[in-house]
């Protein structure tokens, strides 16, 4: 305390740790093998290793690179974007490099939010989703995603988003796929957001980081739906993609208003995102299909593996059609709190996880989802799945 007040404003007020460094933290003091935190434990491939240590031989980047992002990046966007999606984007006006996908969500929701506006997100929802809102001054709206017994997986009920758009509303922040449960929205899911979003004039930032990790359906981005070009701000990530989650390469691909808008407050972030690692991950973007078709076969098998091995352990397990998540539910070893739950974890079986009950305003709602992640080795997860075993006895 200072003046007799928190140090701490108060659109903050609450927000505490991250909960991924809070687990990440409590797996390298108890040693024990960390499907929390979304990264995974073998780094992208070589030459796009080899590409960034190139960029620093060459001076390529060492001093500020232009505030957008450097242009052989913004144009390896530009044309990820019309090859995979035929969406076009000038890559001068219409791309904006960030400092990862986080900057690209604070810097969007600061630059859109006016103090009150309301922005209705996807529950359970990414944690900095909440905390950008917060710092812009705005007001979440959750809409929940539900799990959906018959088909293993959660559903966005489209009545419910309807019903949550006020005359206060601003924007939907979207997420498909959708950490952490894995949900990827159908053309026919889209195709409503976005004719809500045109019907009632809302923006819609949309984080579609995990793009290139869909395993059934295919992912589609709301930009390129009717009528969305000019009221969708899209963000994407280097890291998932690529494996490189250290790097913090992002984006934002929009209409030339709003790629300026969301510039204006990034600028005042961080001005510049780190220089070298732009060269590399532009040439990553121009990867032949075969790195992103077997790097998605990949992960597609180790999520069959996780998954097997958690039902078999004795968790109830919904079926992520795309990220590199499994959300479970705890109840049938007849715990209900996934908090508690995931902190005893590690001295239980020495392994750590993420509680989803701490992406959810409404607390019932996940109280007993437990999130694991695939992104690691075969034997980590087979190993991880041995240890889990123990919990039913
Ligand atoms: N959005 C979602 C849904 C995520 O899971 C993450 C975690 N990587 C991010 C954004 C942040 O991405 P970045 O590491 O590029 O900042
Ligand atoms: N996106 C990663 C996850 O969901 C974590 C990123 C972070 O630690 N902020 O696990």
């Amino acid at each position: 305390m200072t003046q007799g007040r928190p140090l701490l404003n108060r659109r903050l007020a609450g927000f505490g740790t991250t909960i991924f460094a809070e687990m990440s933290a409590l797996a390298v003091r108890t040693g024990s093998l960390n499907l929390g935190q979304g990264f995974p434990d073998t780094d992208g491939p070589d030459e796009i290793r080899e590409a960034a240590v190139r960029a620093l031989r060459d001076g390529l980047g060492n001093q500020y690179p232009p505030g957008p992002g450097v242009p052989e990046l913004r144009t390896a966007i530009a044309d990820h974007q019309l090859r995979r999606y035929g969406l076009t984007h000038d890559p001068d006006t219409e791309v904006l490099v960030t400092a990862g996908a986080t900057e690209a969500i604070a810097a969007a929701m600061l630059a859109l939010l006016e103090p009150g506006d309301e922005v209705i997100a996807l529950e359970p929802y990414y944690d900095s989703y909440a905390a950008c809102i917060a710092m812009a001054g705005g007001t979440r709206v959750p809409v929940t995603l539900r799990p959906d017994r018959d088909t293993g997986t959660f559903r966005l009920d489209l009545g419910e988003l309807r019903a949550a758009v006020t005359p206060r509303t601003r924007l939907i922040l979207l997420n498909t796929p959708h950490n952490p449960t894995g949900t990827v929205l159908t053309r026919e899911e889209l195709a409503a957001v976005a004719a809500l979003a045109c019907e009632r004039d809302l923006l819609v930032v949309t984080d579609e980081v995990y793009e290139h990790l869909v395993f059934e359906g295919e992912h589609i981005p709301l930009a390129s739906f009717p009528g969305m070009r000019e009221r969708t701000v899209s963000i994407s990530s280097a890291g998932k993609t690529f494996s490189f989650t250290g790097w913090k390469v992002g984006w934002v691909t929009a209409s030339g208003p709003l790629v300026s808008a969301v510039r204006t407050a990034k600028q005042y972030l961080t001005y510049v995102s780190a220089g070298p690692f732009q060269y590399a991950i532009a040439e990553a973007l121009r990867l032949p299909d075969s790195y992103f078709d077997s790097f998605r076969a990949d992960l597609r098998r180790k999520r069959d593996l996780l998954g097997d091995g958690l039902r078999a352990a004795g968790f109830e397990v919904y079926r992520p059609r795309g990220t590199y998540f499994i959300t479970t539910d705890i109840t049938p070893f007849g715990e209900k709190d996934a908090y508690a739950f995931c902190r005893a974890l590690p001295e239980r079986c020495g392994v750590v996880a993420i509680p989803n009950s701490v992406f959810y305003d409404d607390p019932d709602a996940g109280r007993s989802q437990v999130r694991f992640t695939f992104c690691k080795k075969d034997d980590v997860l087979r190993q991880a799945v041995d240890r889990l075993r123990g919990l039913a006895s």
